[in-house]
């Protein structure tokens, strides 16, 4: 059998949608699976919508997920760079050849192909068999009077001339399919094989369109979500190991994954298992590699710029790793690390305005001034002592500390927060909020 080749042809429209990028991530899944070749093949015939931004959000969002691929534009591709608006001269050809062959024929300036008049069978290698009667079909526009190629004929014309042997696409196309068989059959092309991806739904069973929330790549890169959580999640769109993992190492899917094996049902969108798979693979990074993927979010918040302290920034990472399931979340929940004017919660106003609280906090000064070293076990253990000494809870000195130094309620273990904000900014914090 020949060697695998697939490709992903998007129409660039300014964003990647999470129903292309599992469209790539198939594509590319099977060709590393079957060793076969992955090419990227810009569709951007419809040049008034395919501007370079437009194409970069879509290579942006490729590179994100690490699909790489192996022919195609710019950085990543050995052959190409395949751009449909430069190929017009080879379409041209293609719809010469239809017209001698007496397919096609030209009506009102445009030029249609004619639709056989017969019944097809696709041979889905995920849909199983679908028949299409084409009684009624229509003769297709293959060229408009203004000269310009259709997107059936290019689609088709690619395909033959990239020797695509597998065409996986979303199931949106499979009413395109009898009409682009028989393209190929007109044009004497042996018919790749089809595998049609099932939609991908809401949660309230519509389908997912581009205005639906988690819909865009570039939000994720945006809000800083691990690559490889996302590329995770949009694997078990329509696929699964037919087990109940479900973190499953990407090397591993490649070993797996199959176009028989893809569901044949629609897949569901659940943006909060997404984020739950964040989490996971968040929690297994190194802090140094939650700050690089926090650092852009951390500085747009005024919080932590390319020139702070990485240890500094990494500790406080460290506190908050375990419950983390975002790293947006960090700029919001850490702030009282970086600055001194952070918003204190109602809660925590409330418990410093007590003044049994406020006496405790004066307490609190000169017992972490005499400390040796203000380490976590030390402030524990002078807590402790002085609860002991004064007959109360060490939680009644506990609470009013954490809400002096954060402003919250609630957070990671106050005593390792209070190691990483240092003796100097604890004092300094303790002594205001008990003036
Ligand atoms: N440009 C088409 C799209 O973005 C490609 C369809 C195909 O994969 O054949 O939907």
């Amino acid at each position: 059998m020949a060697s695998v080749r697939v490709r992903f042809a998007p129409s660039p429209t300014g964003m990647l949608h999470v129903g292309g990028a599992r469209t790539a991530l198939f594509n590319w899944l099977y060709a590393r699976h079957t060793g076969g070749r992955f090419i990227l093949r810009i569709e951007d015939t419809d040049r008034a919508r395919s501007t370079d931004e437009a194409v970069a959000i879509i290579f942006d969002g490729l590179r994100w997920l690490g699909l790489d691929w192996d022919e195609g534009p710019g950085v990543g591709g050995s052959l190409g760079p395949y751009f449909q608006s430069q190929r017009t001269e080879i379409y041209a050809g293609y719809v010469d050849r239809l017209l001698s062959s007496g397919t096609a024929y030209e009506a009102d300036g445009a030029i249609r192909f004619r639709m056989p008049k017969s019944p097809c069978i696709i041979r889905d290698l995920i849909c199983g068999d679908v028949r299409f009667d084409r009684l009624e079909e229509p003769d297709i526009v293959i060229r408009r009077s203004d000269g310009s190629p259709v997107f059936h004929l290019v689609n088709v014309v690619d395909d033959i001339e990239m020797g695509i042997t597998h065409v996986i696409r979303g199931e949106d196309h499979l009413s395109n399919t009898p009409k682009h068989m028989a393209l190929f059959e007109a044009l004497g092309a042996p018919i790749p094989q089809y595998a049609h991806i099932p939609l991908i739904l809401n949660p309230n069973g519509s389908k997912m369109s581009k205005r639906d929330e988690g819909a865009s790549i570039g939000e994720y890169i945006r809000s800083a979500f691990v690559p490889e959580a996302v590329r995770n999640y949009l694997c078990l769109l329509g696929w699964s190991p037919k087990d109940d993992r479900e973190i499953l190492p990407i090397d591993e899917v490649e070993r797996l994954f199959d176009l028989g094996n893809v569901n044949r049902a629609n897949a569901r969108f659940d943006l909060r298992k997404l984020v739950w798979m964040n989490g996971q693979y968040l929690r297994a990074l190194s802090p140094r590699a939650i700050r690089e993927l926090a650092q852009p979010l951390l500085a747009a918040a005024g919080l932590a710029d390319a020139s702070a302290d990485p240890a500094h920034t990494e500790a406080v990472i460290g506190l908050f790793r375990e419950k983390l399931q975002r790293a947006d979340e960090l700029p919001g929940r850490a702030v009282y690390f970086f600055k001194d004017d952070y918003p204190v919660e109602p809660d925590a106003a409330a418990r410093l305005a007590d003044p049994a609280n406020r006496e405790n906090l004066r307490l609190l000064v000169p017992a972490f001034e005499s400390l040796g070293e203000f380490t976590a076990a030390a402030t524990e253990a002078a807590v402790r002592d002085l609860a002991a000494k004064s007959g109360q809870k060490a939680a009644t000195f506990i609470h009013p500390c954490r809400a002096a130094v954060s402003g919250c309620t609630a957070g990671p273990s106050l005593f390792h927060m209070l190691e990483v904000l240092g003796r100097e900014t604890t004092l300094i914090r303790l002594r205001s909020a008990s003036a």
